[in-house]
Parts: C-alpha cells; structure tokens; sequence
C-alpha cells in the first residue's frame, strides 16, 4: 500500500494501471477518522475491482465558517492501519493546496437537488461535496466510486454530478452500518460524551417510527415528519433541525405520498454540540422491501 500525497503522482499511477495494466480502479472518497460504515465501501471496492484507491481528505469547501472544519477527527496513521487490513492499494490524502491549489476559482453546483435540507441547513455545502469529488475523479479517473446511503441527498447529488458532467464512473450506493442501538457510525460520533451517544440512538428510534406509520397506512407526509420529530423531541438531549419526507429519487416534497413512489425520510439533530444526520429509505410495497438493517457484530459495538 502506498500513500500518495501528490495530485500529479496520483494521476500518474492511475493512468499507468488503466492504461498499461487494463485495471478497473474503485476510489473510496472518505474524510478519514475511518469505521465500519467507510470500511464496508472499501470490502466492496475490493470485491468489485482491482485496483483501490481511498482518498482521505478533510475538505475545507464543503464545511460552513462556523462548522467544525478544525476539530475534525484526523487520524490518518490509524486510518493506514485499518486499510492496510484491507488490502487497499493506495491512499490518496492530498494537503489542501494540492486539491486547491493558489487561486483556486472554479466551482461545480449541482442544482435542485443542492438546494432542500442539507443544502438549506449547511449553504455551500453539496457545491464544497461536487467540487471536490470533480477534482478527485478527474484525478483518479476511477471506473466504479463507492458511496454510503447514511447521506442519502450527497448521493442523489453525486448521482447527478456524474451524469451530467459525463464521468465515465459508476456509481455503487451501499446501506448504512448501524450500531446495536441503531445509531449510524459516523466520524462525528466521536464528539459524543457517553449519555449523548446513548441518547442520540432517538435518531434511528425516531426514524423506525416514521416507517412503522407508513406501513401502517399514514400517507401526509406532514403527520409522518411529526411522528418522527415527535420522538425525537421526546428526548431531552437531542433537539431537532429538520425532518424531510421526500421522492427517494427526486428529493420532492409531496403532501400526500404517492402509492409509487420510493420515499426518504431523513432528518439532521443536535445531540449536545454535535450535529447528526440520518435517513431512513422506504420502497413502495410492490417493489423489493428495503427493511433490512446492517450492524455491527455485538463484539464490535
Ligand atoms: P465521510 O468520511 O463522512 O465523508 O464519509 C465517506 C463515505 O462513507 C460517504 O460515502 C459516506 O456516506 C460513507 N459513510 C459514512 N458513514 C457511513 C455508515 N454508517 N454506513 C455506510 N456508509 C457510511
């Protein structure tokens, strides 16, 4: 395993293996301070192809003045440890000037689809996720890029991206990894003092809520946001920023849910400082069920 620093030497090493050597490349875009979420993107890229290359790059663009851009968990001798385990080829971890280099001026919006909820809640954000995911696939020139459902609007987002800038790239969306209690492993989960990471298992509570109304018959897509904003106001350290209940595929609002039409149901909360997010997705009953959930082995919990 190699850890690449460079944008240049990057693009070389990944031009020589799809050139020289016909190797189909995954490229895993993660942020570091690595899990289980991250690592089951990397089982998969390992499965699937034969080069892979994880990209470990805290991007300041897509974090708001007043975010947490500075106390990001880094930690990338640990994040080399867990994906040497792997067998990951390379990891690209790039300083801030070599993926903005001095005058940095160009943007990539992707439309609509930026603009509800995490879009609304963190301006800037998803223009931040484009830009930089333009820059690392035109760097990589990866054939497959592996992405978590735990952010289900980046990959509606992503989605978009590719297509309409052409990337040649295919994109695989894997399930959130959650913990026993059902709290989605996420890097900022670190920030959680032990009573906030017991009580932020209200998102996915909250959530399971949303899915049993649904399944009972609920079709208002407002009462079904309160059911879940209601369990999650119910517990007193976590307070609530949004709930949307929106088309799993376009983003759209509805007031009634139509029979159709895969819906999301995702929210962002505050547990003590640290703000989370999660989402549920539900399918249409005549389509395949996606109720399944993924966690950890308790051992590992
Ligand atoms: P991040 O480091 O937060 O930018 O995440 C990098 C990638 O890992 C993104 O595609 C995330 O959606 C994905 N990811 C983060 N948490 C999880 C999780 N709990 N389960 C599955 N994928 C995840």
């Amino acid at each position: 395993m190699e850890i690449i620093n460079r944008r240049q030497r990057m693009a070389s090493v990944a031009r020589k293996l799809r050139r020289e050597e016909e190797k189909t490349i995954g490229l895993v875009p993660t942020m570091g301070a690595l899990h289980e979420g991250h690592l089951s993107l990397v089982r998969e890229a390992r499965r699937m192809c034969d080069v892979v290359i994880v990209s470990v790059f805290v991007n300041p663009a897509q974090f708001g003045p007043s975010e947490d851009f500075n106390r990001y968990p880094r930690d990338l001798t640990g994040d080399t440890t867990k994906l040497a385990d792997y067998n990951v080829d390379y990891i690209f971890a790039p300083p801030v000037e070599e993926v903005y280099p001095k005058n940095y001026s160009t943007y990539v919006t992707v439309e609509g689809l930026s603009e509800p909820m995490e879009g609304s809640a963190r301006p800037g954000h998803f223009r931040g996720v484009a830009t930089v995911l333009t820059v690392l696939f035109n760097t990589v020139r990866p054939d497959f890029a592996f992405f978590g459902q735990k952010d289900a609007q980046q990959v509606l987002v992503v989605k978009r991206l590719v297509r309409d800038l052409a990337f040649d790239i295919e994109v695989v969306v894997l399930p959130t990894i959650r913990e026993q209690t059902g709290l989605a492993l996420s890097s900022r989960n670190a920030y959680l003092s032990e009573e906030q990471h017991k009580a932020a298992g209200v998102l996915y509570r909250a959530l399971s809520q949303g899915r049993e109304v649904y399944l009972e018959g609920e079709r208002s897509a407002r009462r079904l946001a309160e059911a879940v904003r209601a369990q999650v106001e119910a517990e007193p350290l976590a307070r609530i920023e949004y709930v949307g209940v929106v088309d799993a595929e376009t983003m759209e609002k509805f007031d009634r849910i139509p029979e159709d039409r895969p819906v999301l149901i995702a929210l962002a909360a505050h547990v003590g400082n640290t703000r989370l997010i999660d989402n549920i997705l539900l399918q249409p009953a005549r389509q395949k069920a996606h109720t399944g959930r993924l966690t950890l082995p308790a051992a590992e919990s």
